[in-house]
């Protein structure tokens, strides 16, 4: 199994070691040459999700992704990542990959609680740790199914192919989401 992590900025370094723990591959996505033929998914990590979109653009990476994404690929979007993947963002009118059916509110937590440390249920895997920095939440759901909420905000929502996360799984000890991710092939 060979994973993309998209590493223009952000958190991507900590992803490719959870992947390794689960036994899976990764390569680093940083220019369009850097995408291969072939490869089975793909991860949008977290950092600052206007610099990011504005990368994707112009290194004309924006499109491409997309186009994966709509086939079909495997896609885990965590924070900036998930806001990446977002249809739309609450009361912005900026769109990015927009391939999912959620609608994102960044910064949500606002600047007291602007990082914590919680656990909660996660789809039907029990109660994993979750790490938020800066982080959004999901304010609502069109086509995309919830399977995460904490103090009844949604955090975490899946749609066919996508799976998107408003923490930071690969932060925390538990490789569980990442080998819950590499299980969407
Ligand atoms: N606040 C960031 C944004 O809006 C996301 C924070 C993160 O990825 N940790 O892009």
């Amino acid at each position: 199994m060979r994973i993309g992590i998209l590493a223009l900025q952000g958190a991507f370094i900590e992803h490719a070691k959870k992947l390794s723990e689960c036994g899976a591959e990764s390569f680093e996505i940083r220019q369009l040459k850097d995408l291969p033929d072939s490869f089975d998914g793909l991860i949008l990590p977290g950092g600052e999700s206007t610099t990011m979109g504005k990368l994707l653009h112009d290194l004309e990476l924006m499109n491409p992704i997309k186009e994966y994404i709509q086939s079909g690929m495997p896609v885990m979007g965590t924070c900036a990542g998930m806001i990446l993947l977002a249809e739309k963002i609450y009361e912005d009118d900026t769109v990015h990959l927009g391939t999912m059916g959620i609608t994102v509110k960044r910064n949500a937590y606002g600047r007291q609680l602007g990082s914590f440390h919680t656990t909660a249920k996660f789809d039907d895997m029990g109660e994993l740790p979750m790490t938020f920095i800066r982080a959004p939440y999901i304010e609502s759901v069109s086509t995309a199914t919830p399977i995460a909420t904490v103090d009844g905000r949604i955090v975490a929502a899946k749609e066919n192919n996508q799976l998107a996360l408003a923490f930071h799984p690969e932060l925390d000890d538990s490789i569980l989401i990442h080998q819950y991710f590499l299980g969407m092939k």
